[in-house]
């Protein structure tokens, strides 16, 4: 059956149900549920159409799952909504430049707006970016990320961080304006 081969590997289920119904499992496996008596080249036919939609659900769950050990500690020191925005601006640098982080995390740093451990790929975003302009937010993503092509701060690294962001200077400016958000401990004034 040449159909066969274009649809996807699932596990087929017959019951006295009167309908056919595809469902995707957690770990992106298919099950396809059918009545007791339909014929088998019908049930080809349905799941191959439905070919399309069941690749595009596993790449869901892939991604998903690709993300979740990445997924900054939400609750402890940014919103929802700031920790969406990395994933979003993380995801897309990532692509544009090539690399990919093992770790993303948002922590409150004292005297940095982000941190890149090029051996582990391990980056870290710092919690106090969310009160501060997203193209600041763009920024430290990143000259974070680019150190994963270049581990220093020589004319190559610059290279690739003004290549992606063209006016990574007034960035950069925008962010020292607020470096007194960085000691903003309550108390020392730093
Ligand atoms: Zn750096």
């Amino acid at each position: 059956m040449t159909i066969r081969k274009k649809s996807a590997a699932y596990v087929l289920t017959r019951s006295r149900r009167r309908t056919l119904a595809i469902h995707i499992k957690a770990d992106g496996s298919v099950e396809v549920r059918a009545p007791l008596k339909l014929a088998r080249s019908e049930i080809e036919r349905f799941v191959a159409a439905k070919s399309a939609w069941i690749a595009q659900k596993q790449a869901q769950i892939s991604a998903a799952r690709l993300d979740a050990p990445r997924n900054p500690p939400v609750s402890e020191y940014a919103s929802g909504g700031f920790c969406a925005a990395v994933r979003r601006l993380v995801t897309e640098w990532e692509r544009r430049l090539g690399v990919e982080a093992a770790f993303v995390g948002i922590r409150r740093m004292y005297s940095r707006w982000g941190s890149c451990t090029a051996g582990t790929r391990r980056i870290r975003l710092n919690a106090m970016l969310e009160y501060c302009p997203q193209e600041c937010l763009e920024y430290v993503v990143v000259h974070e990320l680019a150190h994963l092509r270049e581990n220093n701060h020589s004319p190559r690294f610059w290279a690739i961080v003004a290549e992606a962001l063209p006016d990574y200077k007034a960035r950069q400016a925008k962010l020292k304006e607020r470096q007194w958000v960085l000691g903003a401990r309550g108390g020392d004034g730093r």
